[in-house]
């Protein structure tokens, strides 16, 4: 009798945990400076670098600075003669969607799949995003790094994900293209992709016993 359950148990399908930034939405901090700059003593060249990977956007993602008292650091260091309604609406305009993998992520939604965000990120970007991608609206729930006080590589920001899934282990199945992020979460057993192409990720989901 055992054996014939045995022959009927299927594993529950994992959760599928989404990198936002260059998996499913590509952005470019060129696009903001440019408008920035034209109300700043910076150019955009100076701009793109103050944003980019550096310190202050590590403050801001991390849930070190509020947006407000970002935004009084930005004006400090940019010399930005605008207004903070109108550097909001500035800022988080980088995104355009990865069309490819927008379509996978709806297609695991068809097959029932839960997927969730799990994303180094901002209060203005994620604010923008809501509000022009249609798509951002068909997740289980967000890990964004700015509400924890972390960002991914650290370890604290994996276990907001387990205990907000209620999944651990190989029940996590995670999509990421920076190698440094996936290495904090295989020690934990997740199962990863280590996101190149829409084309590549769709295959290694394939060899995971994954059709959609
Ligand atoms: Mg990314």
């Amino acid at each position: 009798m055992a054996q014939k359950a045995q022959k009927y148990f299927m594993p529950k399908p994992p959760a599928i945990v989404f990198d936002l930034g260059k998996v499913l939405v590509d952005f470019d901090y060129g696009i903001n400076a440019r408008r920035l700059a034209a109300h700043s003593r910076c150019s955009a060249d100076e701009i793109r670098h103050a944003l980019d990977q550096s310190a202050l956007l590590h403050r801001y993602e991390s849930g070190q600075l509020t947006t407000a008292a970002f935004f009084d650091e930005m004006r400090a260091a940019i010399g930005y003669t605008g207004g903070f309604a109108e550097f909001c609406r500035i800022f988080g305009d980088i995104f355009t969607a990865i069309e490819p993998m927008i379509d996978l992520h709806a297609r695991l939604r068809v097959a029932d799949f839960s997927t969730y965000i799990f994303s180094n990120t901002n209060e203005l970007a994620i604010r923008h995003i809501r509000e022009n991608f249609p798509f951002f609206a068909g997740f289980d729930d967000f890990i964004f790094s700015f509400e924890h006080g972390a960002m991914k590589p650290e370890l604290k920001l994996y276990e907001v994900v387990e205990q907000r899934t209620g999944r651990r282990g190989a029940e996590l199945l995670y999509i990421d293209d920076r190698q440094e992020n996936i290495a904090t979460a295989r020690p934990r057993g997740w199962q990863t992709i280590l996101h190149e192409t829409p084309e590549k990720t769709r295959a290694a989901l394939r060899t995971l016993g994954l059709e959609v």
